[in-house]
């Protein structure tokens, strides 16, 4: 173990600031082991973790039959390269297909790789197949798309842009939930509608459900691409596979990975037949992406999800959390209701009245983690194996930090 037992936590923290870049702000705690939706930090205290790695530990930690799968494939062979096929990316591929509307998959590493995957597939697709001059998207005022140039091009809040600029061209934004604003800015250089079916970091933000439908209409009466970012609502997190699927539509793209292996890094964008055929041998590609570990992880959680029925599971303790995220906002000043769907659950708080930062901390001393979202949410992204008791029990440590218990003394 690379941490000593003889520093104290905060030497740990002392040693991270000296060399680190200095572009994430840590809570003051390291954690050294995980199992189920529990997480144990160095001082073998104990966390409910409603973080969730940020919706990507849909497993929970220490999964038995995710970790025996990751070291057996470690034992056997990580990694090779897309100069060869290798059997778990095409089995991972296959599945993917089988579950979704798409045809087919290109493996990359992050959302943001599969973001910048979906807009270069869109605008090679519009010029090179259908011979358009059609190069730009529409995204959502509160959307997020990861952190390459292009993704925070696409994002819809200024504060990623800061000292960023000149973006890259050809992104407009228009309020989110909004079929008329979309429509209106659509014009013969547009290429894609790209947006997330709920928005996650924006604040936890479900829009109406018939929105997925008008977006669909309007992207068909255009002939231009629906691309959905399904980066955090995929592989479950809403309680079926894809979130779309709650509307009744299909995208054209969507990217995918958060959760799709469990914990190890992947990324994916899926598409139909008539759309791939924007990419050629040489038109896009990843050293790393869909290595025979990644593919690997992310079919066993496929599997895993099946196998341990968790789509109702996620759709049933997700609407307990959420009705329980309802009712404390009956009691509690300042809270202003549950938001989300399934367990992409957030409840919405006023910012003059609560301070979000303190209650994450209070939350935490009193032994549960949770992440903010957007400017006026508090967003809770347990794993999926979470059980209803497990719910209750944040619920209850949730109602303490928001009473003033808590605090670092
Ligand atoms: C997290 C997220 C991304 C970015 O994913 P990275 O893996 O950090 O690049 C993109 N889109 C959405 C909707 C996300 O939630």
């Amino acid at each position: 173990m690379i941490v000593q037992i003889t520093e104290t936590q905060n030497d740990v923290v002392a040693r991270a600031r000296r060399v680190m870049t200095p572009n994430y702000k840590p809570q003051p705690v390291v954690f050294t082991q995980g199992e189920g939706a529990f997480l144990y930090d160095r001082e073998q205290r104990r966390y409910l973790d409603f973080a969730g790695g940020i919706a990507v530990c849909c497993l929970g930690h220490g999964h038995p039959v995710l970790a025996n799968a990751i070291a057996e494939q470690a034992k056997q062979l990580l990694h090779v390269s897309n100069l060869y096929f290798n059997q778990m990316q095409i089995e991972l591929a296959e599945k993917l297909v089988s579950i979704s509307f798409a045809d087919r998959v290109f493996f990359c590493n992050s959302g943001a790789e599969a973001n910048e995957a979906a807009m270069k597939l869109a605008r090679r697709y519009m010029q090179t197949v259908r011979k358009e001059n059609r190069w730009k998207f529409v995204c959502a005022h509160h959307s997020f798309h990861g952190r390459t140039w292009a993704a925070i091009s696409a994002t819809g809040q200024p504060h990623y842009h800061e000292g960023f600029g000149p973006l890259v061209p050809g992104f407009v934004h228009v309020p989110f939930g909004n079929l008329e604003a979309m429509d209106a800015v659509i014009d013969e250089e547009t290429c894609a509608i790209l947006v997330e079916p709920v928005q996650g970091e924006g604040g936890v933000l479900a829009p109406d459900p018939a929105y997925l439908a008008g977006l669909r209409a309007i992207a068909d009466k255009h002939r231009i691409l629906l691309i959905l970012d399904e980066v955090q609502t995929g592989v479950g997190r809403t309680g079926k596979w894809f979130a779309h699927e709650h509307s009744g539509v299909t995208p054209d793209i969507m990217s995918l990975a958060k959760g799709l292996a469990g914990g190890v890094p992947i990324g994916a964008m899926l598409c139909t037949e008539e759309v791939s055929k924007g990419f050629a041998p040489g038109a896009h590609a990843s050293t790393f992406g869909g290595n025979p570990l990644a593919c690997r992880a992310g079919l066993t959680v496929l599997k895993v999800i099946e196998q341990e029925g968790l789509l109702s599971h996620v759709e049933r303790v997700g609407a307990h959390l959420r009705e329980g995220l309802a009712e404390l906002s009956t009691r509690i000043p300042g809270l202003t209701g549950a938001r989300g769907m399934g367990l992409l659950a957030g409840v919405g708080v006023d910012p003059k009245v609560i301070d979000r930062a303190a209650i994450i901390e209070r939350c935490r001393n009193l032994g549960l983690l949770l992440t903010q979202a957007g400017s006026d949410a508090l967003r809770l992204t347990p794993p999926y194996i979470v059980s209803r008791s497990q719910v209750d029990d944040a619920l209850g440590i949730l109602e303490r930090a928001l009473n003033g218990e808590g605090a670092t003394p």
